[in-house]
């Protein structure tokens, strides 16, 4: 009997221990010399949106090497994995984006990008300036610890490596969007998903904001066509860059003069402006585009409205004929990580990085295509701090200039490897968490 009852206790002490969070303690020391590697060869072979086919290849050979049933080709490049766990529970999505920018990386690192391309007709350098090579990389370090520990594993996680998160090419579809048109959700039916982005604040801190947390995004393209003149004689052009400077100049006064930006945070930014060939020239045509972050979908209605005020009226004054696109190559929804989610799942978060976990009321003017996943189910999107430790402690939120730290898109951008562990960590324990805390809304 007592050797019954000694068995049994052993029986139920072996079975507290098999807890998916102790065996990551256990097994991650092993684990992150390998995401490290995975990142830094993504790193440096960076490929542009719905053509990450070497990334994507990478993934899906892990992925099998793993046992993990494997789709791809969803969305151009992008792949999805199905670890079935031991134990019954719900099935839960994770995402990790694969895109790189037309960025020419000026880091210095060993393993820097020397890669070019063509991008919009012009030889550019290719960089992993976003970090999704380490999103990538922690997802992958995550299947790896699930799928050597799926018997503890409650319920199922389907892995999403999504294509295009910075936008597909223009003719194109794609991202997080055409991979939920062409039928994941309805195949695999998650109940809730999860994602991180790398950014330029404290290292190994996990961010995140309840609510509206990311903006909507939205792009327009101005087209002036006028006429063309030699330079000398410009009274007889009819000048498409005088109306260009004047919509710039115009378009600078939607957020500070013409609308009500108390309750809701509202950009207006001018990114490209293409004319001319030549000194002595007046060209024919003029184009110019930008983009416009939003909270609150009315402001953004009355933003376009502006704009094509604004159009309308510089074509009077100038004489040109002007047109206004809006949302050329997409538009993302705000991104909302649900209230009674992130509060059910905050715990977890803080204990994948005890002391250094930040509720942050500050919403952030980037965007995501992350938000498209959440328009269907609950989720989390949260930030990891990766700059190096000790720098930029003065940062409040993504893109904060306090930091003096180079953030996303910059050429100077840097992922420190020492933080990579607390994505990894984050994902584990929300997965091990979500099971027991949060009742499916
Ligand atoms: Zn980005
Ligand atoms: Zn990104």
């Amino acid at each position: 009997m007592k050797i019954f009852s000694l068995l049994f206790a052993a029986f139920l002490s072996f079975n507290l221990a098999a807890d998916l969070k102790l065996n990551l303690d256990q097994q991650i020391e092993d684990l992150m010399p390998k995401v490290i590697e995975w990142r830094h060869d993504i790193h440096q072979y960076p490929e542009l949106g719905n053509r990450e086919f070497r990334t994507s290849k990478k993934i899906e050979d892990h992925l099998v090497s793993l046992g993990i049933p494997v789709e791809t080709k969803i969305a151009y490049t992008g792949l999805v994995g199905l670890i079935k766990g031991g134990k019954p529970g719900p099935t839960i999505a994770l995402r990790a984006d694969m895109d790189a920018l037309p960025v020419e990386e000026k880091t210095g690192l060993p393993y820097a990008s020397k890669v070019r391309t063509t991008y919009l007709g012009n030889d550019v350098g290719v960089m992993h300036a976003c970090g999704h090579d380490a999103h990538v990389a922690i997802l992958m370090g995550v299947a790896e610890f699930l799928a050597k520990n799926k018997a503890d594993l409650k319920g199922d996680v389907l892995l999403i490596f999504q294509p295009a998160e910075e936008g597909p090419p223009e003719d194109e579809g794609g991202g997080a969007k055409m991979m939920l048109e062409e039928g994941i959700f309805e195949k695999y039916n998650p109940e809730v998903i999860f994602g991180l982005h790398v950014t330029n604040i404290p290292n190994g801190v996990l961010l995140v904001k309840s609510g509206p947390a990311m903006a909507a995004a939205s792009s327009y393209r101005i087209k002036i066509k006028g006429v063309q003149a030699h330079g000398s004689t410009p009274w007889s052009s009819i000048d498409p860059i005088m109306a260009t400077s004047q919509l710039i100049e115009s378009l600078n006064t939607i957020v500070s003069r013409r609308i009500n930006i108390i309750n809701n945070p509202a950009v207006v930014s001018v990114g490209m402006v293409e004319s001319g060939t030549r000194a002595n020239i007046i060209p024919e045509d003029s184009m110019l585009m930008g983009t416009i972050r939003t909270f609150d979908p009315d402001l953004r209605k009355e933003i376009y409205d502006e704009i094509e005020q604004i159009a309308a009226g510089v074509a009077l004054g100038t004489g040109t004929e002007i047109t206004v696109e809006f949302d050329v190559g997409g538009f993302f929804p705000v991104t909302y990580n649900e209230p009674s989610l992130v509060e059910s799942m905050k715990a977890s978060l803080e204990s994948a990085s005890p002391g250094k976990f930040i509720e942050s009321d500050i919403p952030i003017t980037g965007a995501e295509d992350f938000s498209y996943f959440q328009e269907e189910i609950p989720g989390i999107y949260f930030f990891l701090g990766v700059n190096r430790p000790g720098e930029g402690l003065n940062a409040k939120t993504f893109g904060d200039s306090a930091s003096g730290v180079a953030g996303n898109h910059s050429p100077y951008f840097i992922v420190d490897d020492s933080a990579l562990d607390k994505g990894v960590r984050a994902f584990v324990h929300l997965v091990d968490d979500y099971p027991n805390k949060f009742k499916k809304l």
